[in-house]
């Protein structure tokens, strides 16, 4: 008999918090009406929490084991998660670290019996640092924005996903994957659910810089044109300016007799527009970047090793 409902975790050395995630989602477990299974995925870890989740998936057989071959970053071990998950009902999709609180897998579900496709979580507050909070609150604000899906403003990837909508979320073979944007864009009915985030439970955060700031790349180049736009708009408007200077510097020169002068005028504007024409380069770039991770058709990650029911499978 399959589960009713999958949990899918995605893992990048986090052997720190994992005894503690168990332990929480055991209790939960006891007191749950459905049949659960908890898919975890192994993210090319370099601490022991591969070993540790291969352990739990032969003892346990509610809980399973997949394993990358690398680190291919939480977007893509999430996608691997979500195509292993059998849960014939809904996917609960959640963070490793006990950010999200499986304990609201209750609620989401009422609201999922209730026909909702997708039930998301809202962040109410958030328990991090003054910085990362703001660079947070502004993205989510300029995405949505700019982009032609409409995105809910502070939800990421916790959320509880219909069987029929996982399906499509597998189907969809973007390479540079922005999961809660795919989520947004399948469509069907969909609901917020505020809750108030809470603390890492241990271990530091595993999204560097560099990661977050590829996300939010995934998140503005995958859902918006806003920024190609934004080009062909300048490029104009640069005329217009230009027109108006050149119509101005005629009637100062044949009316007036005043002779063109400007050295640092015409430095800046060179500057300038060298500076518009490079990053609208890069933002063309960005764009011909996605076409050529795309058109190459690798697959978007290798699994390694997979237990599912204590048994290996592949
Ligand atoms: N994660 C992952 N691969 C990575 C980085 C992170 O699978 O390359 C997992 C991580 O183990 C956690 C989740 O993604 O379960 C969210 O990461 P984290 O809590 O570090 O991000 P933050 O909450 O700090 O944004
Ligand atoms: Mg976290």
């Amino acid at each position: 008999m399959l589960p009713q409902v999958s949990f899918v975790i995605p893992l990048y050395n986090e052997s720190e918090v994992l005894p503690k995630l168990v332990e929480r989602i055991n209790k939960l477990m006891d007191t749950l009406p459905m049949s659960v299974e908890v898919v975890l995925v192994d993210d090319g870890s370099r601490d022991n929490t591969a070993e540790l989740i291969q352990q739990l998936s032969l003892t346990d057989k509610r809980y399973h084991a997949v394993l990358l071959a690398r680190n291919y970053g939480h977007q893509l071990a999430l996608s691997a998660g979500l195509s292993s998950a059998r849960g014939t009902e809904a996917i609960m999709v959640i963070d490793g670290d006990l950010q999200d609180p499986p304990e609201l897998l209750p609620d989401f579900y009422d609201l999922y019996k209730k026909g909702y496709d997708v039930v998301y979580a809202v962040r109410k507050k958030r328990k991090e640092g003054f910085f990362k909070k703001m660079a947070y609150h502004a993205f989510y604000r300029i995405l949505k924005s700019i982009s032609y899906i409409d995105i809910p403003l502070d939800s990421g990837d916790f959320s509880l996903i219909s069987r029929r909508v996982v399906d499509v979320l597998n189907k969809m073979p973007e390479e540079s994957r922005y999961i809660r944007g795919m989520r947004t864009w399948i469509g069907f009915k969909q609901i917020g659910f505020e809750y108030e985030r809470d603390s890492r439970a241990a271990g530091d955060s595993k999204y560097s810089f560099k990661k977050l700031l590829k996300l939010a790349h995934n998140g503005i180049f995958n859902f918006s044109e806003f920024p190609i736009k934004l080009i062909s708009n300048l490029g104009l408007f640069a005329i217009l300016v230009s027109l108006v200077y050149l119509v101005n510097t005629l009637v100062q020169k044949y009316i007036y007799h005043n002779v063109p002068q400007g050295f640092t005028a015409l430095l800046f504007a060179i500057i300038l527009f060298s500076g518009v024409q490079l990053i609208s380069l890069g933002i063309i770039g960005e764009y011909v970047l996605r076409i050529f991770f795309q058109v190459k058709g690798r697959p978007l990650y290798i699994i390694k090793k997979k237990i599912i029911e204590a048994e290996v499978v592949d």
